[in-house]
């Protein structure tokens, strides 16, 4: 199949509108095709940025209070009714708190849940945008000892790397990225054929950004058909992201752990 066909089909890709059949091969085609690789990075970023536009712009409290005051006179019944009936609008207001309170807890849980999910899904990309780029990694080694000394004066924390003999997983290499303008480190593995991403952030610089979700565990990106394992040590959050299997992510994450 040529580029135009796959083309056609990245915008059902990006909306998790494939079938499971085209999804597997139309990611073997990205795996080969640079070019696609970065069309579909470049559409799945213009999705990404359309939904936080949207979560951006959200009305003022003063506009909010204006539409409700405007609906609640337009609704409000006359107060006479319910002296008739004693009783009556005491359900009716419970009702109306409890439903209010828990539109805001919903509210609150939902913006919660969609900053976490907009901060995976933004390591996400970045772990699409390498697997894309011509040159993943800026040092290109499987030894931990050339690897770790290389980050040393790059990034303000330190961290250890596993050791890997006794594992399937290989160590490709390292790069130094930024994640809310703080310096972080990436480190890529190899998995037979999956490639898998472990970011290293300082825990510090992401709570005013309450970005990550802050249990440890193994999410899925569903729509990317990503596995996500993230965990916190030594003030340091360090988040796992590949396609291969939640139980390869968690084995690497356990790697990860290990590492003295
Ligand atoms: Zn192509």
């Amino acid at each position: 199949m040529t580029c135009d066909l796959w083309r056609d089909k990245l915008d059902a890709y990006v909306d998790s509108a494939c079938s499971q059949e085209e999804l597997a091969s139309l990611e073997a085609h990205l795996r080969a095709c640079p070019t696609c690789a970065t069309e579909a990075l470049g559409r799945l970023q213009l999705k990404r940025m359309t939904q936080a536009a949207a979560a951006r712009y959200s009305p003022s409290p003063e506009f909010r209070l204006r539409m409700e005051k405007s609906i609640q006179t337009k609704r409000r019944p006359p107060v006479r009714a319910f002296a008739w009936l004693p009783g009556t609008w005491m359900p009716g207001m419970a009702a109306v708190a409890v439903a209010l309170a828990l539109l805001a807890v919903g509210l609150t849980l939902g913006m919660r849940h969609a900053a976490r999910g907009q901060a995976v899904a933004e390591l996400v990309d970045l772990h699409v945008a390498t697997m894309a780029s011509a040159n993943p990694v800026d040092v290109i080694s499987t030894d931990r000892h050339t690897v770790k000394p290389w980050f040393q004066g790059k990034l303000p924390f330190t961290f250890n790397l596993p050791e890997l003999q006794n594992s399937s997983f290989k160590l490709v290499g390292g790069r130094v990225m930024y994640f809310k303008h703080s310096p972080g480190a990436q480190l890529l593995f190899q998995l037979r054929n999956h490639e898998l991403s472990v970011f290293v952030l300082q825990e510090q610089a992401l709570q005013s950004q309450a970005g990550i979700p802050s249990e440890t565990g193994v999410t899925t990106a569903r729509e990317m058909a990503f596995n996500v394992e993230t965990w916190s040590e030594g003030g340091l959050r360090y988040v796992v992201i590949g396609d291969a299997s939640p139980a390869d992510i968690q084995e690497l994450s356990q790697l990860m752990r290990a590492a003295r």
